[in-house]
C-alpha cells in the first residue's frame, strides 16, 4: 500500500510501518529544519554510542580518498580563509596559558 509524503506529495511505498516521507533529500532536510533539537539530540546520541564505529569508517575513508579529501579540505580552507583564522586567534587567546604548557611539553619531549 502507497501513501503520500506529507512534504511533497509523493506517493510512495514505506519500508516500515512508521515510515511518513518519501525520503528524498529536499524533505529529510525540511524534517530536519522543523525538528532541529530534536534532530540534534539523537545525532548527539548516536555520535556518543558509536564514536569508534565513526571513527574508524571516517580513517578508511580518508585513507581511501586522500586526493579528494585533501581537494575538499584546501576548497574548505580557501572558501572560509577568514573565519577560520579569526576562530583559531580566538582560540589561541583564550586558551593561551594551556598552549603555552602543551608545546614546553612537546618541546621537551621532542629535543
Ligand atoms: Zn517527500
Amino acid at each position: 500500500m502507497s501513501r503520500l509524503c506529507p512534504h511533497c506529495g509523493t506517493a510512495f511505498e514505506p519500508t516500515g510501518g512508521t515510515q511518513r516521507c518519501c525520503r528524498r533529500k529536499r524533505c529529510i532536510a525540511e524534517y530536519d529544519a522543523a525538528n532541529r533539537d530534536r534532530v540534534a539530540k539523537r545525532k548527539a546520541a548516536y555520535y556518543a554510542a558509536n564514536r569508534e564505529r565513526i571513527a574508524k569508517q571516517h580513517a578508511a575513508y580518508r585513507a581511501a580518498n586522500l586526493d579528494k579529501v585533501a581537494k575538499y579540505q584546501a576548497a574548505h580552507y580557501a572558501a572560509n580563509r577568514a573565519r577560520i583564522l579569526k576562530r583559531q586567534a580566538a582560540y589561541a587567546a583564550a586558551n593561551r596559558e594551556r598552549i603555552a604548557k602543551y608545546q614546553a611539553a612537546y618541546r621537551a619531549a621532542n629535543r
